[in-house]
């Protein structure tokens, strides 16, 4: 959820949250999606409680779910949506799932937030002037990569997307979306990825349910 005065943007709804979206209080203004996958889209088969945002490359995946109030989000155009500014940067992750990773911009605040991610394509542009980086958690060190093609799907590692933050000038990056690596051993995860951090010149901790962070 990211917030901005009285704006509130909920980015993502995976199925574990079919039940729960309707109960979110305070309630989301608006949901933004990154991609079609179930842990990310599908907590909206019944539909949503607000305006649901998305490319169409999201919504030709989605035809089925019953989203009163659809609406379309350009790709590589910032696009304000309550108060609070996305550009969508598509992203290498799926070919079923086209992805993108959103540079989200509130006032003098901006952060980049990706959580199923390869590589984002036009990837300086995407980080450029971004306070915090929030990636994908599914691999520490080893790339989740398959090649289809010219195309890769899976996962980068931390230790890439940290390589990018460091590239890119971010001081800090938060981990999220976490798979079995981290969540089976969390405190060598933790101190992995803090490490990973510093060699970097990157504040990196792995997030938690519930985290808020003002920025
Ligand atoms: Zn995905
Ligand atoms: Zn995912």
């Amino acid at each position: 959820m990211v917030g901005y005065r009285r704006s509130r943007v909920m980015v993502d709804c995976g199925l574990d949250w079919l039940e729960a979206v309707w109960r979110i209080r305070p309630r989301p203004h608006a949901i933004v999606l990154t991609h079609a996958h179930p842990d990310h889209a599908w907590g909206l088969r019944n539909g949503a409680p607000c305006p649901v945002y998305a490319p169409k490359q999201t919504w030709d995946r989605l035809t089925r779910f019953a989203i009163e109030d659809k609406r379309l989000l350009p790709l590589r155009r910032p696009y304000e949506v309550d108060g609070i500014v996305f550009e969508a940067f598509p992203v290498e992750h799926s070919i079923l799932a086209p992805a993108v990773g959103y540079r989200i911009t509130a006032g003098h605040s901006r952060i980049f937030y990706v959580p199923d991610v390869v590589y984002i394509r036009d990837r300086s542009a995407a980080l450029k002037a971004v306070s915090l980086f929030i990636g994908d958690g599914a691999s520490i060190h080893r790339p989740l990569v398959r090649r289809r093609g010219h195309k890769l799907i899976g996962h980068a590692p931390v230790s890439a997307q940290l390589t990018w933050g460091r590239i890119a000038r971010i001081k800090r990056a938060i981990i999220t979306h976490c798979g079995s690596e981290i969540v089976s051993a969390h405190a060598r995860a933790a101190a992995a990825v803090r490490a990973l951090g510093e060699q970097r010149g990157l504040d990196a901790a792995i997030a938690f349910d519930g985290m808020e962070v003002v920025i």
